[in-house]
């Protein structure tokens, strides 16, 4: 099975890849504009972004939308996690921000949200994935992205997502729980 996936981010492509056993993905076409992300929840900014490589290419096609929501700051930055230090802001200074946001032992959600929409059946669905952790005292590791290293998962207590292996990483993650959902789905159709 070949799948469409709307997202310009080399690691989340890397991730899906490992997650969807057997499933290819089919690059995004020429000239195509990822849209804003202008919703206000993770299944609204999904929704926007695979609808968008829906009508382009009249196919069905996935998008995932995720962040990190802080406890100690009522849930934020949430869907705004990407330009958290700002529109153009990079992984780097976003996880210098988290740290100087939050303390040691912070409690931290990560969550995902994938949309899947098939223009010619006219169907939309989203599967929702969540990963509980703390913040690490110091920034470790050097697998994942962006606020990897600052994620100790409940299930890891002790490691950062960045100091897991892959596989231990899909196992647990936000995104690994709602490509797992997506995936029964799919196979159950
Ligand atoms: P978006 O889904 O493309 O809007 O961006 C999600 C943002 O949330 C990413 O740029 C990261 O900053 C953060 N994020 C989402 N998933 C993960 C993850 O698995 N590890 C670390 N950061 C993540």
């Amino acid at each position: 099975m070949a799948l469409r996936l709307a997202t310009g981010n080399p690691h989340k492509l890397r991730e899906f890849e490992g997650l969807l056993d057997g499933v290819g993905f089919v690059g995004l076409p020429e000239g195509f504009q990822m849209p804003e992300e202008t919703g206000e929840s993770f299944a609204e900014n999904a929704l926007i972004k695979a609808r968008a490589l829906a009508q382009a290419t009249g196919e069905a096609a996935i998008a995932d939308d995720s962040g990190i929501c802080v406890e100690r700051l009522g849930g934020r930055p949430g869907v705004r996690s990407a330009r958290w230090a700002g529109e153009e802001a990079t992984d780097e200074e976003n996880l210098q921000l988290l740290l100087e946001s939050t303390e040691p032992g912070d409690r931290l959600e990560y969550v995902c949200v994938i949309a899947w929409v098939d223009p010619a059946a006219g169907e939309e669905r989203t599967f929702e994935g969540r990963c509980g952790g703390r913040r690490s005292a110091q920034p470790r590791g050097s697998g994942g992205f962006g606020y990897d290293p600052a994620f100790e998962p409940s299930e890891f207590p002790g490691r950062t997502m960045a100091e897991l292996e892959p596989g231990e990483k899909d196992a647990i993650s936000h995104r690994g729980l709602a490509a797992r959902e997506l995936r029964d789905w799919l196979e159950g159709r």
